[in-house]
């Protein structure tokens, strides 16, 4: 699996806002002191995921594994901040987000299968609906 250090900072676009993912170490960010894997910071548009590979408690495999679950945690924070329901009692419950964060994979593939995705439709796939803006 490749390290974490070579997929991040990376941008992405979350409903036409720029976003950044980052990466780091608890030692330098004083919000991931607080016992938290990451953090969504609307204000400086990025998503903030702890660097686990510093910690010898975790094997390299699992830490990216679990840095890939915090980071779709807060990318759905940022859905939901960038469409304008981040005040919404629902959507401030962290099961919820988890909910999604941790079943987005499947539900992906289970509406790939159904080729029910924007990118299934003629012509090319729209970039701010796909998300990735590359
Ligand atoms: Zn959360």
């Amino acid at each position: 699996m490749a390290k974490t250090k070579e997929i991040y900072p990376r941008k992405i676009c979350i409903q036409g806002t720029w976003y950044t993912i980052e990466e780091r170490s608890a030692t330098k960010d004083p919000e991931l002191q607080q016992g938290c894997g990451g953090y969504f910071d609307p204000y400086n548009r990025r998503c903030v995921v702890k660097d686990f590979s510093k910690d010898k408690d975790w094997d390299p495999d699992e830490a990216r594994l679990m840095q890939s679950r915090i980071i779709r945690h807060e990318i759905i924070h940022a859905f939901l901040y960038e469409s304008g329901l981040d005040e919404c009692s629902w959507a401030q419950n962290e099961e919820i987000v988890d909910f999604f964060a941790l079943n987005l994979p499947k539900l992906f593939v289970c509406c790939y299968v159904a080729e029910v995705l924007e990118w299934h439709r003629p012509g090319k796939p729209d970039e701010q609906t796909v998300g990735t803006g590359v």
